[in-house]
């Protein structure tokens, strides 16, 4: 190992070995492990700077997996989000207008999703934006999903409502005839019979006597006979949601007061009863006690025929609850 040394005594003039004294070797030895441990640390330091230590090796790897899920995530809530404007689209502009019903105010829908101190504890980490976007996106989603599910609750029971009140609205001509008389609602300036003028409420007819009379939509008869207002036989249908329907100058009627009829029974046969100038139906609708013009209410497009055939499909293709 270690070559041995010799030093010249000069008193003696001799060469003598050279031999350290333990202390002398206890230094050395001291000086060789602080060097060696300072070196130790060093490395260590250089290699865990430029690899890492195995636990944060995975604790790394780790993370690189949680923020690529959530680039993942993020894709999804924008899906979600983008779902939720249809349906909400869908609902403002189709389901509520349809069903008569108002919008939800769009600040009520984007309205606030609980402020900041709610993520205060999210705060102050190295991905704490991803945290608290993460967080945030789910607290709106959760808003907006709940708005929803609240809204459609109040547009359940009114849809379907909303096929039995298309079953009492009035919605089909009277009488199987192309042809009105008149042209709705209008003032007469001179009453055909009575010849003074006088303000015309519905719609006439011309029908020959004896032509079947419908129903224009379900309801219960109110008031079936001679009438005192000049209408002679008379039908009168409350339907209900507001309307009633009128139906005069019958030659016969077949109905009672307290029946219920439905769309396209028949109430009785055209005639020229009461004060009227010759054959025909005098038809009339009120709304909420309104006269209506009746050529509003029914589709000049369709004969009775068509309309059942389109009443049976809807009905076919209809799901009850
Ligand atoms: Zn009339």
């Amino acid at each position: 190992m270690f070559r041995k040394k010799y030093l010249l005594d000069r008193k003696e003039l001799v060469y003598k070995e050279y031999r350290l004294s333990l202390k002398q070797k206890l230094a050395r030895l001291s000086i060789v492990l602080v060097v060696s441990v300072i070196l130790a640390i060093g490395y260590g330091m250089v290699f865990k700077y430029l690899f890492g230590s195995p636990r944060e090796k995975k604790l790394q790897s780790e993370l690189d997996e949680i923020k690529y899920k959530y680039d993942l995530m993020a894709k999804d809530f924008e899906t979600i989000d983008l779902k939720l404007a249809t349906i909400a689209t869908a609902e403002d502009n189709v389901y509520r207008p349809v069903f008569d019903m108002e919008k939800i105010p769009s600040s009520f829908r984007q309205s606030g999703y609980g402020g900041t101190k709610k993520y205060a504890d999210l705060e102050g980490y190295e991905n704490s934006d991803i945290l608290i976007g993460a967080t945030k996106k789910v607290d709106e989603l959760l808003r907006r999903t709940y708005i929803q599910s609240r809204s459609f609750d109040d547009i359940i029971p009114v849809a379907s409502d909303w096929k039995n009140k298309l079953d009492h609205i009035p919605y089909i001509r009277p009488v199987n005839v192309n042809i009105p008389l008149g042209e709705g609602l209008k003032f007469r300036e001179k009453h055909p019979v009575l010849g003074t003028p006088r303000w015309h409420h519905g719609q006439d007819f011309t029908a020959p006597s004896g032509t079947d009379v419908f129903a224009t939509g379900a309801g219960v008869v109110t008031r079936a006979g001679w009438s005192p207002f000049g209408f002679g036989n008379m039908v009168e249908i409350d339907h209900g949601y507001g309307f009633k329907t009128i139906y005069g100058h019958l030659r016969t009627v077949y109905v009672s007061a307290g029946q219920e009829v439905v769309r396209g029974d028949t109430l009785g046969l055209s005639g020229s009863t009461g004060i009227s100038s010759g054959p025909h139906l005098h038809y009339e609708i009120h709304y909420n006690g309104m006269i209506k013009n009746p050529l509003y209410f029914f589709n000049d497009e369709l004969t009775m025929e068509e309309y059942n055939e389109m009443i049976s499909v809807l009905n076919s293709n209809s799901v009850d609850n």
